[in-house]
């Protein structure tokens, strides 16, 4: 397997925290490289049109946001290495190992930026739909859906919090679970079952959604699972909040994860993980604010503590191999 040694640090991810680790350090001159893994540009690739990204007053749509992202940090020297999922890291020696299904990366710091995954219904029209009408964050994509009848699906606090965040746009949410106790806690669900706006039908699941890119969501087909009948139901919106999946499962046994596979930082104020030289940001780490802002703004705190530890260390002094060289191990 190949075997690179060329960079001072590997980036893992390369969403807005991932580039914008990306954008600090190279304009930082430190070589480093974005590995994407197998959504490059993470989670806002699947989102259409970002209104609330600062600096962009016309809005500007997900893709294109991550791109200019990406090219930004390229300007300055930065690399990203295409599709190449992260199977195996070992941070229990320096240098760090980052092995992915091409080649083995070893490098003397690491940033963790691999985000989060929204759970997924798994139906096909809910994939092709995505963008168009099927959503899985109401802060970013709720806007578009002013006066529409909406449905959420889930029973836990996301599902409550989603349900009622979007009745500030829609004429009509309904919120679908799929069985008859919701998981949520008393208060999310008081202040949803009080909001004259939110329908609940419960034990019922998506079945398939029905509509076209070009003309958005009609209509849902739903099940009741207590009687297996299927209904049409007239909507605009899906919004998926079953919860999210931290993409964390490489560094198991080896970063501190939280129950729900969170990273842990030790330090407040601070993105160093309990690994020194390993740091980490972006929604990876945060289950509560999860917004492209708030990566970015994580992905510069990892660069500038990443970039304090080397020069601290001195390591940027003594991982000085020419650029390029590559060893080749099989
Ligand atoms: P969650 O608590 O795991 O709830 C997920 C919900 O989605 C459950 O009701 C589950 O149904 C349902 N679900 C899962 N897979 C499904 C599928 N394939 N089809 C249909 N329904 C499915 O996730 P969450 O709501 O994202 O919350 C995650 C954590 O964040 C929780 O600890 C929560 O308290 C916290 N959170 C807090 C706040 C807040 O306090 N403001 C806001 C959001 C989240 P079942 O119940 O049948 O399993």
């Amino acid at each position: 397997m190949e075997r690179v040694t060329e960079y001072q640090v590997i980036i893992i991810g390369s969403g807005p925290a991932g580039c914008t680790a990306a954008l600090y350090l190279s304009r930082a001159n430190i070589q480093c490289i974005v590995l994407e893994g197998m959504q490059p540009g993470g989670q806002l690739t699947i989102t259409t049109d970002v209104e609330n990204y600062p600096g962009f007053p016309e809005g500007i749509l997900g893709p294109k946001l991550m791109e200019l992202m990406r090219l930004q940090a390229e300007r300055f020297g930065a690399k990203f290495s295409a599709l190449e999922p992260v199977e195996r890291v070992n941070f229990l020696e320096h240098p760090f190992e980052v092995q992915t299904d091409q080649r083995m990366y070893v490098a003397p710091a690491v940033i963790v930026a691999s985000g989060a995954s929204a759970k997924q219904l798994g139906l096909p029209s809910e994939q092709a739909l995505q963008g168009f009408g099927v959503s899985y964050c109401a802060t970013c994509d709720g806007f578009f859906f002013k006066q529409k009848n909406i449905v959420v699906v889930g029973g836990g606090d996301s599902a409550m919090e989603e349900a009622t965040f979007l009745t500030k746009f829609a004429s009509k949410v309904t919120i679908i679970h799929r069985r008859e106790e919701m998981r949520a806690s008393k208060i999310m669900q008081e202040r949803a079952l009080n909001n004259s706006k939110i329908e609940f039908i419960f034990n019922t699941t998506v079945d398939e959604v029905i509509g076209t890119k070009e003309n958005g969501v009609k209509q849902l087909k739903l099940r009741n699972l207590k009687t297996n009948e299927v209904t049409d139901f007239d909507a605009q919106g899906l919004f998926v909040a079953i919860g999210h999946t931290p993409n964390t499962q490489p560094f198991a046994g080896q970063l501190i994860l939280d129950q729900a596979g969170y990273i842990t930082l030790p330090h407040a104020h601070s993105t160093v993980t309990n690994i020194q030289g390993v740091f980490a940001c972006g929604d990876a780490v945060d289950h509560i604010y999860r917004q492209a802002v708030t990566a970015a703004g994580s992905g510069c705190q990892a660069a500038l503590d990443c970039e304090r530890w080397l020069t601290h260390e001195r390591i940027t002094e003594r991982w000085d191999l020419p650029k390029g060289e590559e060893e080749r191990v099989d």
